[in-house]
């Protein structure tokens, strides 16, 4: 139920209009009740048998025109207000889980499939929308009018009024049943929804590597086998409906009927009742059902909006937020010193990636980190741009704790480039500044010349207005590779991050790039990692890593001379030179 109460308080900030969108409904509500009770009032007194008025028809006539004219203007309006605010209110929530799944840690991300984040912020939030545009309405509107009929009940016949407001209680305590019961069936359904697009997710990404290893046929019946689950939950929900919602309702229906023809019996005993009045109580017992019968019909849409509900405030509450900034002091990158002491770090808080690692790079210096894959390497240059918090030990950068700096200093002075580049829809321009203003056309392509991008991307038929298609589909991956490049290049940071960042493009373009590093590297502290011996040798210090831990420390040559580990690394590599030299 207290989602229910979160669901009807977005509607606050829209309290005026709701009002008036109220006003316009119980002025159409009115006028639809007023239709009928205003023709037997003229009846009564115009249409006495024998002096027939055609005047009096006339006006009858106009009357009742002119009501339901009213009545459909006010509740045209009444749709119109209604329906504006319910999209405004979605609207809202949907940028409300938009802006906290932008601050959900990339923890949360790492387990938690795509497709049922976007299936809760696109499919949910839709549910929810019905909620406001057509169970809302249809729920006022209808309890309105109930309130009317029961008001006209009990004026003509207060007894009957009585025993159909001792109905309520009956029809109320089925709606609640219907919703227990139900709200199991659709919570099935919604999960049902999000496995399917995060099959869907995972098949559109991974099409390539689907393709070669013709995995059509199993993801087929993956896919097959949720969507079946999910066809066999809105069947079992839709038999459930079909049994519970109309057939109850009409079963008090009859019962009511029979009662009151029952009562009348009664009163027949004792006098003659009239077959007028009979008629009208019967037909008035059928009117009270309508309203009720209508919100039956929604209780379902509003079942399912609750439960969609819920799942979005679930990610809306979701409290993995990524690391903030501690402390008051907003310190400052100026010269790009890091410092790791006793660092100690676990993904899922069970088994530690890292083992008390400590490092220091001082300011302009390039060091760089090798080991062979799942060693920790790129885990490091996570901690160093605080994707992840850590769990024991220390991060300084220039004498400050990391966890002190504001999340803008930390991602304007220290430049990431990955392997995998990831693009952005847009041109390359926009690629490359970011969508950062600051950035002038000259400095987007003197970034690019500096990452020898340039090249490539004035061959392009549009240049630099090159529009990117699909996170940059149509380039190679060393073209991307080199757009992120000079993305970063164009940030000017103090401290440049390369995490494999050279692993696509050619020998002689990455000989070009080195180069551009090497120019780079005045005043700039730069940290490395790379299979790729060769591209490292000049580094100032190498580290070694071996199962979260740095093994060994030095230069290419106090490597060497050391024959550890990194020493047979290198002879592995140079394997076949060393034997062509031989
Ligand atoms: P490579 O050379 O292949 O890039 P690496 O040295 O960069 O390897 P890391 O990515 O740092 O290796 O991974 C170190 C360990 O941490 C691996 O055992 C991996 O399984 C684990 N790991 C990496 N990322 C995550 C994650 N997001 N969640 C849980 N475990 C992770
Ligand atoms: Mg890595």
């Amino acid at each position: 139920m207290s989602d229910l109460k979160r669901l009807l308080g977005y509607m606050k900030p829209y309290k005026k209009t709701l009002a008036l969108a109220f006003l316009f409904l119980m002025g159409a509500t009115a006028a639809e009740m007023a239709g009928p009770f205003l023709i037997k009032i003229f009846i009564d007194e115009h249409l006495v048998p024998g002096s027939f008025e055609k005047k009096a028809l006339l006006t009858l006539f106009i009357i009742y025109f002119a009501l339901h004219l009213i009545k459909v203007c006010l509740t045209y309006l009444n749709l119109l207000y209604f329906q504006n605010i319910a999209f405004k209110i979605v609207q809202d929530i949907r940028m409300q889980v938009y802006g906290h799944v932008q601050k959900l840690a990339l923890g949360f991300f790492d387990r938690t499939p795509i497709g049922t984040i976007v299936s809760r912020v696109t499919n949910d939030t839709e549910a929810i929308k019905d909620f406001f545009v057509s169970v809302l309405s249809t729920f006022v509107k209808n309890i309105v009018f109930l309130l009317g009929i029961l008001t006209a009940m009990f004026l003509l016949n207060p007894k009957m009024a009585a025993f159909c407001l001792l109905l309520l209680p009956v029809i109320i305590s089925i709606m609640i049943a219907y919703r227990r019961k139900s709200s199991v069936f659709y919570t099935e359904i919604r999960n049902q929804v999000s496995q399917l697009n995060a099959k869907l997710n995972e098949s559109i990404q991974g099409m390539g590597i689907i393709q070669v290893f013709r995995q059509e046929r199993r993801l087929r019946k993956e896919f097959e086998e949720v969507n079946g689950l999910h066809y066999e939950a809105s069947r079992k929900n839709l038999k459930f409906d079909a049994l519970f919602l109309r057939p109850a309702t009409d079963l008090v229906r009859v019962f009511a009927v029979i009662t009151i023809l029952a009562l009348f019996g009664v009163d027949a005993i004792k006098s003659p009742v009239e077959v007028g009045v009979l008629y009208a109580f019967v037909n008035y017992i059928n009117r009270f059902f309508d309203p009720i019968n209508e919100m039956m019909m929604k209780l379902s849409l509003f079942q399912q909006a609750l439960v969609s509900s819920s799942r979005v405030f679930e990610l809306m509450d979701e409290s993995d937020a990524a690391p903030v900034q501690k402390g008051q002091g907003n310190p400052l990158i100026t010269e790009g010193n890091i410092l790791f002491e006793h660092v100690t770090f676990s993904y899922d808080g069970k088994r530690n990636v890292l083992h008390d690692v400590s490092f220091e790079v001082k300011p302009g210096e390039t060091v760089a980190f090798v080991g062979h894959t799942g060693s920790g390497k790129s885990t490091i240059m996570n901690l160093l741009m605080r994707f992840y918090d850590i769990q024991q030990g220390c991060i300084k950068i220039d004498g400050a704790d990391l966890t002190s700096f504001k999340e803008e200093e930390v991602r304007q002075h220290i430049g990431l480039v990955l392997q995998d580049a990831f693009l952005f829809a847009g041109t390359v321009r926009q690629n490359i500044r970011m969508y950062n203003e600051r950035i002038t056309d000259e400095e987007v392509v003197e970034a690019a010349q500096f990452v020898q991008a340039d090249p490539f991307i004035s061959t392009l038929e549009n240049g630099y207005d090159t529009e990117v298609v699909e996170r940059g589909a149509a380039f190679s991956s060393g073209q991307r590779q080199l757009i992120t490049f000079a993305r970063t290049i164009a940030t000017n940071p103090k401290i440049l991050v390369l995490d494999e960042a050279t692993a696509n493009i050619d020998t002689e373009t990455e000989e070009y790039i080195q180069t551009a590093l090497r120019r780079m590297r005045d005043g700039r502290t730069t940290i490395a990692i790379a299979h790729r011996l060769s591209t490292i040798q000049d580094a100032n210090k190498i580290f070694v890593m071996h199962n979260g831990q740095i093994v060994e420390q030095g230069t290419h040559q106090e490597l060497l001379t050391l024959k550890g580990r990194y020493h047979s690394m290198y002879l592995l590599q140079n394997k076949g030179h060393l034997e062509k030299a031989l």
